[in-house]
């Protein structure tokens, strides 16, 4: 089993099942949040995403459409991508939080038309 933390510890989560669907997102918005060039997400049933501790903690964003990004309020840590009317059950969590070793698949790289240009070949 998994387990999750945010930067400050006030966040904890654990997850019934192995993550999947695995993408380096190199959009804009994931650019911004995150402060990186992108942010690496893995997709798992909301059902099995478990919070420990700090699930009060989490402040929402909408940032497009129907999408809600999830935070932690004292530290800022990302913690939550959901809401898309596609897989309105799953929720996607970014791989820094996990402090379990997690050795995914394969990665796909999304939204590369705005790639950082400063990110090596
Ligand atoms: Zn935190
Ligand atoms: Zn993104």
């Amino acid at each position: 089993m998994h387990k999750g933390s945010c930067l400050c510890g006030a966040i904890r989560f654990e997850l019934l099942s192995d993550p999947g669907a695995v993408s380096n997102c190199h959009c804009r918005m994931c650019q911004k949040q995150h402060g990186a060039a992108f942010a690496t997400y893995a997709s798992i049933p909301r059902a099995d995403l478990k919070y420990l501790c700090g699930e009060d903690q989490l402040t929402a964003y909408n940032s497009s459409g129907s999408i809600i990004r999830k935070f932690c309020r004292v530290c800022g840590s990302h913690v939550e991508w959901s809401g898309s009317t596609q897989f309105p059950d799953w929720v996607s969590i970014p791989l820094t939080l996990l402090d379990t070793a997690f050795k995914p698949g394969k990665i796909r790289d999304i939204h590369v038309q705005s790639r950082a240009g400063w990110l090596p070949d």
